[in-house]
C-alpha cells in the first residue's frame, strides 16, 4: 500500500501523527494509498518553515517571481497527461476533464505572470508642498489555503499562484479523498526554481485546518468546500484576526425561456447537469423551463439524451461522459436524497438507482437521474446533491422562474437560454448571483476576471484569482514623504559659520 507524505520545506516527509485516511480508487472501490493526516506540531513545523523563507522571497523581484511561475506553467504542460492520470484515478473524472482541471489552473498561474505589473502600486506627485504619497502591495507574510476534493488542481493553483507571485509563503492542505496531484504540483513549483518553504503540502483534516485558523503567525486563509464548513472556517478564521475568504455550496439554476432554441438548451443541460458527475460547484442542478410547453418539449429532449450517458471509469476512453462520485459515502447520499425525491411526490421520469458496471460493481458509479415537477419545498430542491440529478422546476412565467433562482440559498451560478436580448438583459441586471451565463450553462470566468457567488456560496470581501487575488495577497501601504529643498540649491564649497 502506497504511503504519502506531507511536503514541509522542500522535502517530502512522512506523517508522524499516526493517523491516515484511505484514498480510494472510485472506479473499483479499492484502496489505493494512504495519506497522513497531520497533528498540530507537524504543521507547526510547516509554519516555521514558511516564516523563515518568506523574507527572502519576498524581496525578490516580482519579474523574477513570475518567471518561476513561467517556469512552472511549462513543467504542467510537460507533465499534463501524468498530473491528469493521477487525478483521474483518485477523484474518477474522466481524463479530459481531468486536463481541463489542470488546464483551467493553469491559466490562473499564467495571469499571475502579470505581478509586476499587478503591484505596481498608486503614486501622487506632490499632494503637498515638496510632498509625494506613495501606496504599495506589500505580501502578507505566510498564507494558507483548505481545497475541496472536487478541483484537486485547478482550485489550489486559484490559491497559491497568486500568493507566491505576491512574495507570500502558501501552506496548502488539500483534500484527503486526491491529495496526489496537490503534492505534485508542489514538486513542479520547486523544481521550476521556487526556494524552500515557500509552497508546502500539509494533509490533514479538521484537526490540520484548526491549527490553521488558530496558528498566530498565519496571516490569511482560502477555503473551497461545502457552505457549513466555509461559514465555520469564516466565522473562527475572522475572529483570529486573519484575512479570510471561503467559498461554499451551490444549487445553481438555468431558465429556459419560451423562445430558447430547446435542443441547444437540452445538450448544454445534460452536459451541465451530468458532467463530473454532477460534482462541480458550478454544475446545474435545477431546470426551469417556463411555461407548461417548454417544459414537456425539454423533457421530451432531455430524457433520450440522458439515456445515452456513457458512464465508465476514466480508462474506458475518452467518449466517456461522466465516471464515478468520489467515495462510498457520496454515493449513498446522493441515492438517500433522490429517495426523498420521490417520497415528497416528484415524477423520476429517468431512473438510474439500478444501475451498476460490469466488472465495476464495488467502484462508485451513480446512474443520471432527471426529476420533473419539483418544488420549492422539497429536499431535493433545497440541499445540494452534488450528484447526477438534475431536477426540472415548472414554472408559469419569467418573473416566477427568476423568483425561483432568487430566492434560493445560494448563488454561485446561474444561466438563462432565451433568443431575446432583452430578457437576457434585465435577468443579467436583476439576479442576485455571482456569476451568470446568457446561453452558457456553466458560466466560469476565465482567469484574469474573478469567480465568487453571492448569499451561502461565498463569505468575504474579494474573490478569488483575477485582480481580486492580487488584493487578497497582499496589504497596502501608503507612505506621505516631504523632502525639503537640498543640494539642488547649489554646492556648497565654504564650510559654514557654526552658530
Ligand atoms: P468539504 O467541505 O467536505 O471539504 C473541503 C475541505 O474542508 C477539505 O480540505 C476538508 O478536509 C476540509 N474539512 C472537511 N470537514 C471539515 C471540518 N469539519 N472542519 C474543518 N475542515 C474540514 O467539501 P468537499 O466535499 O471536499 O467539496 C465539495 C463542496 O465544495 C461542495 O459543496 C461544492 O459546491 C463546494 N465547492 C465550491 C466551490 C466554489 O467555488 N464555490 C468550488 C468547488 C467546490
Amino acid at each position: 500500500m502506497q504511503e504519502l507524505t506531507h511536503f514541509i520545506n522542500g522535502e517530502h516527509v512522512k506523517g508522524t501523527s499516526g493517523r491516515f485516511a484511505d484514498v480510494m480508487n472510485p472506479a473499483t472501490g479499492e484502496v489505493q494509498a494512504k495519506v497522513p493526516l497531520a497533528s498540530k506540531e507537524e504543521m507547526d513545523a510547516a509554519v516555521a518553515a514558511a516564516q523563515a523563507a518568506q523574507p527572502a522571497w519576498a524581496a525578490v523581484n516580482p519579474q523574477r517571481r513570475a518567471r518561476v511561475l513561467m517556469k512552472f506553467v511549462d513543467l504542467l504542460h510537460r507533465d499534463m497527461d501524468k498530473l491528469a492520470e493521477k487525478l483521474s484515478s483518485e477523484h474518477g473524472k474522466t481524463f479530459p476533464d481531468a486536463k481541463g482541471d489542470i488546464q483551467r489552473g493553469l491559466e490562473v498561474a499564467e495571469y499571475c505572470i502579470a505581478a509586476p505589473q499587478m503591484l505596481k502600486g498608486e503614486y501622487t506627485d506632490a499632494a503637498g508642498p515638496g510632498i509625494d504619497i506613495y501606496s504599495m502591495r506589500q505580501p502578507l507574510g505566510v498564507t494558507a489555503g483548505i481545497t475541496p476534493f472536487n478541483f484537486p488542481a485547478m482550485i489550489p493553483m486559484w490559491m497559491f499562484a497568486p500568493a507566491i507571485a505576491c512574495g507570500n509563503a502558501f501552506i496548502l492542505k488539500p483534500s484527503e479523498r486526491d491529495p496526489s496531484v496537490p503534492l505534485m504540483l508542489a514538486e513542479l513549483l520547486e523544481e521550476a526554481g521556487l526556494p524552500k518553504g515557500i509552497i508546502q503540502v500539509v494533509n490533514g483534516d479538521k484537526e490540520a485546518v484548526d491549527a490553521i485558523l488558530y496558528d498566530p503567525i498565519i496571516q490569511s486563509v482560502g477555503f473551497v468546500g461545502s457552505t457549513p464548513i466555509a461559514e465555520y472556517i469564516y466565522g473562527t478564521g475572522c475572529a483570529q484576526g486573519k484575512r479570510v475568504q471561503c467559498f461554499g455550496g451551490a444549487k445553481n439554476h438555468m431558465i429556459i425561456m419560451p423562445d430558447a432554441d430547446l435542443d441547444q438548451a437540452a445538450d448544454a443541460l445534460v452536459g451541465a447537469g451530468y458532467g463530473a458527475a454532477g460534482e462541480r460547484c458550478m454544475a446545474i442542478s435545477v431546470a426551469v423551463p417556463v411555461g407548461e410547453e417548454t417544459a414537456d418539449k425539454l423533457r421530451d429532449k432531455l430524457i433520450p439524451r440522458i439515456e445515452k450517458l456513457k458512464i465508465a471509469p476514466y480508462t474506458a476512453g475518452d467518449d466517456v461522459d461522466y465516471g464515478p462520485v468520489v467515495t462510498a459515502a457520496a454515493k449513498e447520499n446522493i441515492l438517500r436524497l433522490v429517495q426523498t425525491g420521490v417520497d415528497q411526490g416528484a415524477d423520476l421520469v429517468v431512473d438510474g438507482r439500478d444501475f451498476s458496471l460490469q466488472g465495476y460493481e464495488d467502484g462508485f458509479f451513480v446512474g443520471p437521474h432527471l426529476f420533473d415537477k419539483v418544488t420549492k419545498d422539497m429536499d431535493i430542491y433545497k440541499t445540494e446533491i452534488f450528484g447526477p440529478v438534475l431536477s426540472m422546476v415548472r414554472a408559469q412565467s419569467y418573473e416566477e422562474a427568476l423568483g425561483l433562482a432568487m430566492d434560493h440559498e445560494y448563488g454561485n451560478g446561474t444561466a438563462i437560454f432565451t433568443r431575446d436580448g432583452d430578457t437576457a438583459r434585465d435577468f443579467a441586471n436583476r439576479i442576485n448571483i455571482g456569476m451568470v451565463g446568457v446561453n452558457v450553462p456553466i458560466p466560469v470566468p476565465l482567469a484574469y476576471h474573478t469567480f465568487g457567488g453571492w448569499k451561502k456560496s461565498a463569505f468575504g470581501d474579494l474573490n478569488q484569482h483575477g485582480p481580486d487575488a492580487f488584493k487578497f495577497y497582499t496589504r497596502t501601504k501608503t507612505v506621505t514623504s516631504r523632502w525639503p529643498s537640498g543640494i539642488k540649491e547649489g554646492g556648497e564649497f565654504h564650510f559654514k559659520q557654526m552658530d
